[in-house]
């Protein structure tokens, strides 16, 4: 096996760009991937699971979430929402020897660069500006001023591209996923977590 010791990846980039399909991607294709489950103080969408998507909590739980170091690093998102990646699971899968992904914000990789400069930080860029305003405006879960929000936001973290290791453009979402997974080395599936059965 050549899978190599487990490592941690950032999988960021501006917002619409498809990191949650990638991500959703990457969990049913290779399950033995492990993705973080943020915190969020931003309430459920329609389908969207605690404990799966998010672990949606109150801003008071969240304020001690903080206050005790359980998170590796938080942001306050697009303005509003904080959103935070609990430290202990993804502490404890590393030393699983479990790939770990964490699917977040510019900041909250600014942080874990600070923090854990041995991650992997991949950048997944849309193919054109034009595209994610596409995806944005297409998706339609926000409104006008919300997706305005978004874009400024957009724009700032698409000028950070190079501060990342690797960039993946995504043009289509399996051929992303499986790049962004070769960068992990973790489509070699070691024995020890093989899908026997
Ligand atoms: P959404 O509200 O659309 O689910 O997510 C908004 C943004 O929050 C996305 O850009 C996503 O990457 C980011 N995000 C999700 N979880 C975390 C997290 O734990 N930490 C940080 N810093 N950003 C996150």
């Amino acid at each position: 096996m050549n899978a190599g010791p487990a490592r941690l990846t950032v999988l960021a980039g501006p917002t619409a760009v498809g990191k949650g399909t990638v991500s959703a991607d990457v969990r049913r294709r290779y399950p033995w991937v492990w993705l973080s489950v943020s915190a969020t103080t931003r309430p459920a969408r329609p389908g969207e699971i605690d404990g799966v998507h998010y672990l949606f909590v109150s801003p008071e739980r969240f304020d001690e979430m903080v206050a005790t170091g359980q998170l590796l690093e938080w942001a306050v998102v697009h303005g509003v929402h904080r959103y935070g990646t609990p430290r202990g699971p993804v502490e404890e899968h590393l030393a699983d020897g479990v790939p770990v992904l964490l699917e977040i914000d510019l900041q909250g990789a600014r942080q874990v660069r600070r923090s854990m400069p041995d991650a992997r930080f991949v950048f997944l860029a849309p193919p054109s500006w034009d595209e994610l305003v596409r995806r944005l405006v297409g998706r339609g879960t926000e409104g006008a001023e919300e997706r305005e929000r978004r874009l400024a936001t957009a724009r700032i973290e698409l000028a950070a591209e190079s501060e990342f290791d690797h960039r993946v453009v995504n043009d289509d979402v399996h051929r992303a996923t499986d790049e962004l997974l070769d960068l992990m080395g973790a489509r070699v599936v070691p024995a020890t977590h093989g899908a026997a059965g």
